[in-house]
């Protein structure tokens, strides 16, 4: 891998004007929310064929919000099982509070495979080109785009480029991007498998080693087949995959049984390296989902946080594409995002600690247990994991004022069905508002009846509240500092 040489040749003209490095769950969102606006999208993908490893807890609240909004969640519900949000934080088996603020308060367990796929054919639908079978290995940008150059030698020409591969990105390195946190010290290995022993002996004895070690877990997937959890110490090389062999052994010593363990799904080992990207943007270049962030998988945060910062980006990068956006509007990408993931980092450090070993540890656990009997502790844990306290700084204001909003009823059905196109949304209780010289790039929902407890707020595409009020010429400020110039 390298950066290109500075060359005589001349670049070949622009092709696209978007190339996305990586098919996974966040360059898929991304190459969906550009089409949406008509930006020309290749996404390049190393691997020929979609990965078939399972990971993921599922998809959360703010998550399936986003899917409601493209019109995505039928599709979604169908190849995935609804479970009761609760339960997320370091493993701490609370149920949710009742009440939370959400038309989606569940936890919607699906494979990511199964997401990305999905994901990918619903923005190939919209006109997204794929390759697969082609690694980026070089680029370089200057003042009209970036020229991108696959690991066979051919070159690509976009006005912008951005690195959705993962946590050990290309882009980001040959970006040359600081990536700076901790290192891996704690391993886990992680499968699905069948197990002969009834359900009752594995749950008894599951409970009874998890007062000692949080970090087991055997849960039920099937009939006979368990999603197991177990801590890796000890476990070979770590270099090697590990095996079914490493499994039952691990499980014996901890359990003094493996419980019959047979006829593996699949098995797999991650760290708990936690590391944040020091940019996310540098010029035509910008760095989303794990290539920006990585953190261990407690909590089941990574893949959501990917494809919210793909839902943050997608409409800034094509109102830059398309010649609308604000000066600032690409730069706010970073202010948005980066600090998101700051705070889920530095939740999963804190769960990561509340599952160690050793009684200090023990103790925080229990202390933390308890309170989460108090609803607004557990209230705050949860919207905290599934993304719905998130409060973008959009400057003084109420406390709606860069949050996103809920689904909620209007005389057309429901909010989140009027956002499919991606477009900003104004919705108008006083039904004396206009959207003037931006109605071709914002929408006007006129309806006294809306269920609202402000007289109107302003949406940006990805569902924040970009303004609250009731004043044209306020509104007409806010309509330019998010939508650009008026077209009258
Ligand atoms: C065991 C485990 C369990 C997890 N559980 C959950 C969970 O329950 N919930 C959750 O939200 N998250 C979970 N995660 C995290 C989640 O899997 C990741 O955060 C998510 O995959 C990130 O998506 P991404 O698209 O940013 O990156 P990736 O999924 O890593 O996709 C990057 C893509 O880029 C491709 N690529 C790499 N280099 C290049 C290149 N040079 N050129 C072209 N293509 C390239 C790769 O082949 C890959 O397809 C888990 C992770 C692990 C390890």
């Amino acid at each position: 891998m390298h950066s290109l040489p500075f060359t005589a040749e001349p670049s070949p003209a622009l092709q696209f004007d978007v190339i996305i490095a990586g098919c996974g769950p966040t360059g898929a969102m991304l190459a969906a929310e550009l089409r949406l606006h008509d930006v020309r999208v290749l996404v390049l993908e190393k691997e020929t064929e979609p990965a078939s490893f399972v990971r993921i807890v599922g998809l959360h609240i703010r998550s399936i919000e986003l899917m409601a909004m493209r019109g995505l969640l039928e599709r979604i519900l169908e190849r995935g099982r609804r479970r009761p949000a609760g339960g997320f934080f370091a493993a701490i088996n609370k149920p949710a509070p009742e009440g939370l603020d959400s038309a989606y308060a569940y936890l919607l367990g699906i494979p990511q495979p199964v997401i990305v796929h999905l994901l990918e054919q619903h923005a190939t639908e919209l006109g997204a080109q794929v390759r697969r079978g082609a690694a980026v290995a070089g680029f370089e940008q200057d003042d009209d785009g970036v020229t991108v150059e696959l690991a066979d030698g051919e070159r690509l020409r976009s006005r912008y480029l951005v690195g959705c591969d993962g946590g050990r990105s290309t882009v980001r390195k040959l970006l040359g991007v600081g990536f700076p946190g901790e290192p891996s010290r704690t391993e886990t290995l992680m499968g699905e498998v069948n197990l002969a022993a009834p359900q009752e002996e594995v749950t008894a004895k599951v409970t009874e080693i998890r007062e000692k070690e949080p970090r087991v877990s055997l849960t039920p997937a099937g009939v006979g087949v368990y999603r197991v959890v177990l801590p890796a110490a000890g476990v070979s090389d770590r270099t090697e995959p590990p095996t079914l062999d490493d499994f039952q052994q691990q499980l014996r010593a901890i359990a003094g049984t493996d419980f019959g363990m047979h006829s593996p799904r699949w098995l797999s080992r991650f760290g708990d390296a936690t590391r944040l990207a020091e940019r996310y943007r540098v010029g035509r270049v910008l760095l989303a989902g794990d290539a920006a962030h990585i953190h261990p998988p407690i909590g089941g945060q990574g893949l959501n946080l990917g494809v919210q910062d793909a839902f943050n980006l997608g409409w800034k990068l094509a109102a830059q594409v398309r010649g609308w956006a604000p000066e600032t509007l690409l730069d706010t990408y970073q202010a948005e995002r980066r600090p998101v993931a700051e705070d889920v980092l530095d939740n999963t450090r804190a769960q990561m600690e509340l599952l160690s070993d050793g009684p200090g540890p023990r103790a925080v656990r229990r202390l933390l247990t308890e309170l989460m009997d108090f609803d607004e502790v557990n209230r705050h844990l949860i919207e905290k994991i599934t993304a719905i306290d998130i409060r973008y700084d959009f400057g003084a204001g109420p406390d709606l004022l860069g949050r996103r909003l809920r689904d909620v009823d209007v005389k057309q059905g429901h909010l989140y069905g009027l956002l499919h196109r991606g477009r900003g949304l104004l919705l108008d209780r006083t039904e004396r508002l206009t959207v003037g010289g931006w109605s071709d790039r914002v929408d006007h929902l006129a309806d006294p009846t809306a269920v609202l407890e402000v007289p109107c707020v302003l949406l940006r595409p990805d569902g924040h509240v970009a303004w609250i009020g009731d004043d044209q010429q306020d509104l007409d400020d806010h309509l330019a500092r998010w939508f650009g110039e008026s077209a009258n």
